[in-house]
């Protein structure tokens, strides 16, 4: 009979209809769920948002795991009070999803689609884009995201360079990790996907010396971080050309203030942090199922290493 805090009340309306529809069929008996309690003592699992009121988790005493609604765990990874175990959503609608904006992004670069759309003098201007297997794609983290985002380009032919961490093989994809894998992953790289989490390793990978490897014009996708760029690099290689355009789902500040030059240049696209959003329906059934583990001693699943921070 766990005891399940859903400790992001303004999410519950989405999660009220789904959650324990998920939990019973994953097994889970009896579960109690409630949005706040006046004793955290008795808190078998939290289920966590980064704009939840909760952030002193050490009333939780016997709470088995904390579980993120969100991917991106930056907010509450560093949490001192924090002694849980932290798990991070993987969920297959906010992959779908993101696959979605990736995919519809890229093919906007790729085919030139704004010379069609933006056309005032209506210009007949009848020279195609190259087939997709001539367009490297650089895509930075290979995790449940860039992973799936990765195979769904390489299905339309694109040529992928994976880059990681930690070395992965991966059929069909060329992969690099570290340091001077990076520069291998950027270095024909015509339009670059960042996916990667938020951390020590990741701030401003997007640099003056990282973009200065791609070929010229290549196109920044950002539905990662937005601390993984160095803003006023990218600014900088945009105004000389290094960079021909930047589409950016996440900022260091959200939402992007009016008067940021991002939301002005001219080859900078600003979409509102939507790329994927998590789905109650099918985050429910991740959800569930870590704790239908949690309940029978098994292992979790998606558990954030703290001292990597992701
Ligand atoms: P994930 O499964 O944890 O994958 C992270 C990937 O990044 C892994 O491949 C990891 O390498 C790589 N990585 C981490 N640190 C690195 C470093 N220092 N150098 C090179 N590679 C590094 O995460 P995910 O679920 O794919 O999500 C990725 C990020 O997407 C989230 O953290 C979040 O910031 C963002 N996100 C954005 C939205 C949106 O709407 N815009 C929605 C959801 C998530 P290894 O494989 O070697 O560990």
């Amino acid at each position: 009979m766990p005891l399940i805090l859903f400790a992001a009340p303004e999410l519950w309306p989405d999660y009220a209809g789904v959650l324990p529809a998920a939990l019973a069929e994953a097994g889970v008996r009896g579960a109690r769920l409630v949005t706040a309690t006046d004793r955290p003592e008795e808190v078998d699992y939290i289920l966590h948002a980064p704009s939840a009121p909760l952030s002193d988790f050490r009333p939780f005493t016997r709470a088995k795991a904390v579980l993120s609604l969100w991917a991106g765990v930056e907010r509450v990874v560093a949490n001192p009070t924090l002694t849980q175990p932290l798990l991070r959503m993987v969920d297959p609608g906010l992959t779908e999803g993101m696959v979605e904006w990736v995919t519809g992004h890229v093919l906007r670069h790729h085919l030139g689609i704004d010379r069609h759309i933006v056309n005032p003098d209506r210009i007949w201007d009848p020279v195609g884009p190259p087939l997709a297997r001539a367009r490297p794609v650089a895509m930075l983290g290979l995790g449940a995201l860039g992973l799936a985002a990765a195979r769904a380009l390489q299905a339309l032919n694109f040529p992928l360079r994976g880059w990681s961490r930690t070395a992965k093989e991966i059929p069909g994809l060329a992969t690099f990790h570290g340091e001077d894998g990076l520069a291998e992953a950027l270095r024909e790289a015509q339009i670059v996907v960042a996916l990667l989490p938020r951390t020590a390793g990741t701030e401003n990978i997007l640099n003056a010396r990282s973009l200065g490897l791609l070929p010229r014009g290549a196109v920044i996708l950002n539905p990662g971080r937005g601390a993984l760029i160095d803003e006023a690099a990218l600014l900088a290689a945009l105004d000389r050309g290094q960079v021909g355009h930047a589409t950016l789902d996440t900022f260091r500040t959200e939402p992007l203030p009016p008067d940021h030059p991002f939301w002005h240049h001219p080859r900078v696209t600003v979409t509102p942090h939507v790329a994927a959003e998590t789905r109650p329906s099918t985050a429910a059934r991740a959800l569930a199922e870590n704790i239908r583990r949690g309940e029978a001693g098994e292992r979790f699943l998606h558990v954030v290493d703290r001292a990597r921070g992701y």
